[in-house]
């Protein structure tokens, strides 16, 4: 009967998920023995006078096959064990590394962003580990940018607390990533030394459409405001988008209408044209 055949291919699907996500929980060991990790940069932009900020470290993997899988699909089988502070470990010494002789020469400003999981920031000793590597590799602190997502406040706060302070008191900058998804209280926000609001490509995609979409992230820009923080919009496909970006007096932006994520060459090779126009 009907009911027998839903069970049978609801266990079977179930049952390829399972071990496809074991198959890349072996991926990923075997990729950090032997490095089928990789990073992509993808600008981001002053919008007023499309100037480079920075980048956004983003990691990719491939494997030996050639093939490639998507960020989307392994970290969050990363985030279900330690992995995953393995992972944002390699992209923060690699990125660090590659970009350590661009921060030295940069204007005021220029930052280097990487993502950091909810696990990690809410560990003990995260602080004292990012400071130890920039001292480390001489990376200047005041060009990283660390982005944390909403769900770091779901985990120990005490600790993510303490270790936001000590890096900000390093001149670290702490960006919260997807904006406007989960369920920050503005309070708790308040009381946090957050340098940048990254609004979530959700709510840029029905900028045009919504206006209370359109109302909201116009409020955001303006409360980030009111915070001190400066405020990013990512996922920004459209120059319509970009204009009502600009209306609202957002900041900077990150998305497919400026440029995509670049292999790391193409990037420097931005910062040698670009640099020049960011002061
Ligand atoms: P995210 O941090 O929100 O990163 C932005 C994602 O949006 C990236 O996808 C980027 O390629 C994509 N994107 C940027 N602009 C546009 C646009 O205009 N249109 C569209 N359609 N997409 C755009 P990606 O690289 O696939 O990364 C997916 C997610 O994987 C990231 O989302 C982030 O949550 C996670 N991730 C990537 N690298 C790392 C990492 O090193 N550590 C950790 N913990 N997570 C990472
Ligand atoms: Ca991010
Ligand atoms: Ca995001």
């Amino acid at each position: 009967n009907d009911d027998d055949i839903k069970v049978c291919t609801y266990n079977e699907s179930l049952k390829k998920q399972v071990a496809r996500e074991s198959e890349i929980e072996q991926y990923i060991k075997e990729g950090l023995e032997k490095d089928y990790f990789y990073l992509q940069y993808q600008p981001q932009y002053i919008i007023g006078d499309r100037k480079l900020r920075g980048f956004e470290a983003l990691v990719r993997m491939k494997l030996p096959d050639g093939s490639i899988i998507s960020p989307g699909e392994f970290i969050p089988v990363a985030e279900n064990s330690d992995l995953i502070m393995d992972i944002d470990r390699y992209v923060r010494r690699r990125a660090l590394t590659e970009f350590k002789e661009v921060c030295l020469n940069a204007p005021e400003g220029f930052v280097l962003s990487v993502n950091v999981s909810a696990k990690e920031i809410s560990s003990p000793g995260f602080a004292e580990e990012v400071l130890g590597m920039l001292d480390e590799i001489g990376f200047p602190p005041g060009c990283l940018e660390i982005e944390i997502t909403e769900y770091s406040f779901a985990q120990s706060v005490e600790t993510t607390i303490f270790n936001i302070r000590s890096l900000r008191e390093h001149g670290i900058k702490i960006a919260v990533d997807d904006f406007g998804t989960g369920y920050t209280s503005l309070a708790q926000l308040l009381n946090l030394p957050v340098t940048l609001l990254k609004i979530d490509k959700s709510l840029i995609d029905n900028i045009e459409n919504s206006e209370m979409n359109r109302d909201f992230v116009k409020t955001v820009i303006y409360m980030g405001h009111l915070m001190n923080c400066e405020v990013i919009s990512e996922g920004v496909e459209m120059e319509s988008q970009l204009n009502l970006l600009g209306q609202f007096d957002c900041d900077f932006i990150q998305g497919f209408v400026w440029s995509r994520p670049l292999e790391y060459n193409a990037a420097l090779s931005i910062c040698d044209s670009e640099h020049m126009r960011y002061s």
